[in-house]
Parts: structure tokens; sequence; C-alpha cells
């Protein structure tokens, strides 16, 4: 067996990981990895076997992690990442802070960043996928993030070395973000409170909020247009595709296009990664079939297929 680096946080082998998710699915981490902090964090990775891939995973709320598991090093940020401070127009938070409590703390102070009161993640993984809602993303308001390399190498990333685009960063894959200094506009703290509240019943009413799933599992086809003309052009939505496609309510075993919004995947109870996976490439076909259209995977499949 590969011989692992020291340190000062908790190296666990053969961690289980569906606990760790929203969609509960999937196998074990082959190694899961706590850092105490930064400098130790830093130092794992320096000293970590370079043929072993490392992978940063928040709370798993846009993952599907396959029945195999996740090969090399699961990276989790846990106490120590979960700072959140106010700065005048900025707040600066650990990459493991929950966008929902970094939200509700700019308001208090103040400062609008209400978007991220209804998404399930971690500010790390809000960075990773440009996580947004109600027509403002992550980019609108980031200004810098610290993070650490493969190689473990401490860097400071600027938005030109994000690139961010529609639910996407140009951020390496294995690159751990540690911290995130966001610019924040200026707000009532009652109106920001007020506007969050009715986001979320919003959101429940629209939503299967309370089921196992990983939110919206395809993303929507951009740039339509149904006349040709650019002034026409409007978004198409993935949820009408499916339900046009008849795949709402569909199921494959344990897994289900939700009946409430059928752009959700859902574990309706004992699904494996293999079904859920299933069921969508089904749907992708069904509507390419149906439309012409083939949607794109936002939820992120990662790790190996069960052995037979
Ligand atoms: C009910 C529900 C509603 C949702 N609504 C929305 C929505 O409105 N808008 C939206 O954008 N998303 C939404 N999502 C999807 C999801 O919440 C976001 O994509 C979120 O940003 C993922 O964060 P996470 O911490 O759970 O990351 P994970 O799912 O754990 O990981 C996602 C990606 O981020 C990377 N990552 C995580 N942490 C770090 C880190 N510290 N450093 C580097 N990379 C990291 C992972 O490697 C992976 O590539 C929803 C999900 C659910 C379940």
């Amino acid at each position: 067996m590969t011989e692992m680096p020291q340190t000062r946080g908790t190296l666990t082998p053969d961690r289980p990981l569906a606990e760790l998710t929203w969609m509960r699915v999937g196998g074990p981490a082959e190694w899961f990895f706590q850092p105490a902090d930064t400098a130790d964090l830093a130092a794992f990775l320096a000293a970590l076997d370079p043929a072993l891939p490392v992978f940063p995973m928040g709370v798993g709320s846009n993952l599907i992690v396959r029945d195999g598991g996740i090969r090399g090093v699961v990276v989790r940020l846990g106490r120590g990442f979960n700072g959140i401070a106010i700065e005048g127009e900025r707040v600066v938070a650990g990459a493991a802070a929950l966008d929902a409590h970094v939200a509700r703390k700019a308001a208090e102070a103040g400062r609008d960043l209400t978007f991220l009161r209804t998404i399930p993640g971690t500010l790390g993984g809000a960075v990773r996928m440009n996580a947004g809602c109600y027509g403002s993303y992550m980019a609108d308001v980031f200004e810098s993030a610290r993070a650490v390399t493969r190689a473990g190498e401490i860097v400071t990333l600027r938005p030109e070395d994000l690139a961010f685009a529609y639910r996407h960063s140009a951020l390496a894959p294995d690159t751990v973000i540690t911290e995130i200094t966001l610019r924040a506009p200026g707000g009532d703290p009652w109106a920001l409170g007020a506007k969050m509240t009715d986001q979320l019943a919003k959101r429940d009413e629209s939503q299967p909020t309370k089921d196992r799933t990983a939110g919206s599992t395809f993303r929507n086809p951009a740039g339509f247009s149904s006349t040709g003309r650019a002034d026409d052009t409007h978004e198409l939505k993935a949820w009408s595709l499916i339900d046009a496609a008849g795949m709402r309510g569909a199921r494959r075993g344990g897994a289900m296009m939700n009946p409430k919004h059928p752009n959700f995947l859902t574990n309706a109870g004992g699904a494996t990664a293999a079904e859920l996976e299933g069921l969508g490439e089904e749907v992708r076909k069904k509507v390419y079939d149906s439309s012409g259209l083939t949607l794109e995977w936002e939820i992120m499949r990662v790790g190996e297929p069960a052995p037979d």
C-alpha cells in the first residue's frame, strides 16, 4: 500500500461517502482527508505520491458518487475552514462555510448575498460550479480565493484565473479552495431578510427541496431561438424537454425523475448510483429522440462503477 504523508488532520482509509452526499449513494473514498488547516493541507499534498488523484468535496449537493467509490484522496474541509467575516463591503469566508450561512450573516451586516440563501452547498463548491439563482451568480461577487494546488502550492486565484461561465469555472479539478473573498452590494438588513424568506418559499413551492436530489440534473440548453432571429433568443428549459419526452416520473429501480420538477433526478429510496446515472442517460436519449437536442449533465458524476 502507498505510504501516506503525516498530517495534523484526520486521514481515514475506505471511508463511506454515501452519507456525505445529498443523493445518499456511492462507494467509499480510498482515502478521506480532513486537514487541520491550510498549511497542513499544503504540506500533505506536497508530500503525497503524485500518482494518487485528489478530489475536493463539499457537502455533495451536486454529486453522484459512483458505486465503486473514489480512488485516491477525497479532501473534505471541516472545522477551521468555515469562518465568516464581514469587512466593509467584503465578505471573507472559509470554503467549508455553507452558502446559506454566508447569505444570512452577510444580510445581518447589510450586505446582499441573498442569492446564496437557497443553494444547499458550501462556498468552495459554489465557486467551482459558479453557482447561482434568481439571476445572480458567484461570478458577479467573486473577488479572489486562496487555494492549494495538487502540488501543495498555496496560490491566490482571481476572476481571470477561473473564467466563469454558466455553471462552470476553469478551476483545476484537484485544486482545493480554502478561503473566498466576495464583494457584496449593500442593502437594508430587514429587506434582505424578507427577500430570503420569499425566495425560500418560492423554492419550496416549485422544487422538491426535501427529497434526495442533487439539484438540476441537466443544464438548460442556452441561446435557443424559435424564429432564428437574434433578438428572439431565449433559454429552453431542460425540465420542459424532459416533460415533452414523457419522462416526468420515469423510474429505474430506486431512481426517479421527480414528478414535482422533472429535471430533478431523485433517489426515491434504495437507489444505486448506477440506477440514477442510467436513468439520466435514458432521459438524454429520449429527449434527443423527441427534440433533436442533447442535454448536458449539470450533476457531476465522479468515481468508479461497482466492480461486476
Ligand atoms: C435541492 C437543491 C437545489 C439546488 N439549487 C441550486 C441552484 O439554485 N443553483 C446552483 O447553482 N446550484 C444548485 N444546486 C446544486 C449545488 O448545490 C451547487 O452546485 C453547489 O455549489 C455545490 O456545492 P457543494 O459544496 O455541495 O459541492 P459538491 O457537490 O461537494 O462538489 C461539487 C463540485 O465542487 C467541487 N468543490 C467542492 N468544494 C470545493 C473546494 N473547497 N475546492 C475546490 N473544489 C471544490 C467538487 O470537487 C466538485 O467538482 C442545488 C442542489 C440541490 C440538492
